[in-house]
């Protein structure tokens, strides 16, 4: 799909409403962890400032009912300018009269962050009066937010009803680079790794990239499922009862197409995950959890990983966030970085592995890491994006 740019738009003394995505890490006292989110838009806003346009940037964080103080975007408006350089206007509110005045009283150059978009039930229910009123605040609509891009949103897709000139911001349009060439033409052999905790989460993409791949490698508490439909011993591992014949299936899938499907064959096992007492074994015995792969698996999946053309990452490898456990996960980070270093594509998708691959130190060694969670999956199924297509 082509999907018009934003550096063909000429923005000067326009007013262009921005959907961000500033879901970020925050606690009660509004001390933000993880700004990553923030400088990701930063490219584009700073284009858009530099042309002497006007921001007016939109985006939600977390999931309120009505008002919540401690998600209002005060903080993120400070880290913003905080990032910018510049100040950054902030709104306490979305709509309204007030909210109009400040829109009208921007200058070129300057930008306005409205308050949090959800705290309006009608952005979530896509409604079409508080679209259209977001709507007139811009004579210009970019879309930025990829991790949004996968909910049909008043502030992702209905307010593109109303304004007729938009485009991808840079962020939105190298994830699509990313993620849609990655599967549409990818430098082989092309490595997928998948890990994490929930088989179900994963099922649409698996079956897809299965096709796509060549060598699907799969590991952390969602290779126990696959494990056991092949009368493996799982012990107390993580199990997803209701996808076992969807893994048997898989696995007789990647057999009839002459695809390499690579599964642990050790374990870190510790009982009631406890750290103190852990051992390595083939089998997980009863009343045991397996809870990061084994030295052997990691040799195994390694080895993989260093022939990569492409390789695409999503899920640990075990639970990382206990020491215990975490050796699995940076064993496989540091491989796919080095598999970068030497000239592979990598792409680093989900939360939970972006957290990994900031933690081990790595995110400068991987080609992308992808802001949005489920917004890649689904773009990894092969479904449209609500958000990407409405700029069309
Ligand atoms: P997901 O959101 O499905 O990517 O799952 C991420 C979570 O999976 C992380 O919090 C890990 O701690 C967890 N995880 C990874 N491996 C295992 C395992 N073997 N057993 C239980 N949880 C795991």
């Amino acid at each position: 799909m082509s999907i018009p740019t934003l550096t063909n738009i000429d923005v000067r003394s326009k007013r262009v409403l921005m959907r961000v995505d500033y879901n970020v890490p925050i606690d009660d006292q509004g001390h933000i962890f993880d700004d990553t989110r923030i400088k990701a838009s930063l490219p584009t806003l700073k284009h858009i400032l530099d042309q002497g346009g006007r921001a007016i940037l939109m985006s939600h964080l977390g999931r309120p009912k009505g008002i919540v103080e401690s998600l209002r975007l005060k903080p993120v408006a400070e880290r913003l300018a905080a990032l910018l350089g510049a100040h950054v206007h902030y709104a306490t509110d979305s709509i309204g009269e007030g909210v109009e005045q400040q829109v009208a009283q921007l200058k070129n150059g300057a930008c306005l962050l409205l308050e949090n978009i959800r705290f309006y039930a009608e952005e979530t229910n896509n409604d079409e009066t508080f679209a259209r009123t977001l709507a007139q605040f811009g004579e210009v609509y970019v879309n930025d937010a990829f991790g949004a891009a996968h909910r049909a949103h008043a502030s992702t897709e209905g307010v593109t009803h109303f304004i007729p000139i938009r485009a991808a911001g840079f962020l939105m349009q190298k994830e699509l680079d990313y993620l849609a060439g990655a599967v549409s033409d990818p430098k082989r052999p092309f490595v997928v790794i998948l890990g994490g905790a929930k088989v179900s989460d994963k099922i649409a993409v698996t079956q897809r990239l299965i096709e796509i791949a060549d060598t699907l490698i799969i590991g952390g508490g969602m290779a126990y499922t696959f494990l056991k439909s092949q009368g493996g011993n799982i012990g107390h591992s993580l199990l997803d009862e209701e996808n076992l014949s969807f893994a048997a299936e898989m696995i007789n899938k990647a057999k009839t197409e002459n695809k390499s499907l690579l599964l642990p064959i050790d374990h870190v096992i510790a009982e009631k995950f406890d750290p103190e007492d852990t051992r390595i074994t083939s089998q997980v015995p009863d009343g045991w959890m397996g809870l990061d792969i084994g030295p052997e698996t990691r040799d195994q999946f390694v080895e993989a990983i260093e022939q990569a053309g492409t390789i695409l990452w999503n899920g640990p490898m075990g639970v990382f966030e206990n020491a215990a456990f975490s050796g699995g996960t940076a064993q496989i980070g540091q491989a796919v970085a080095q598999a970068t270093d030497h000239g592979a594509v990598s792409i680093v998708g989900g939360g939970d592995t972006a957290t990994a691959v900031n933690l081990l130190g790595l995110k400068s060694r991987m080609s992308h890491i992808s802001t949005g969670g489920g917004a890649s999956l689904e773009l990894l199924e092969g479904r449209d994006l609500p958000g990407v297509k409405a700029l069309n």
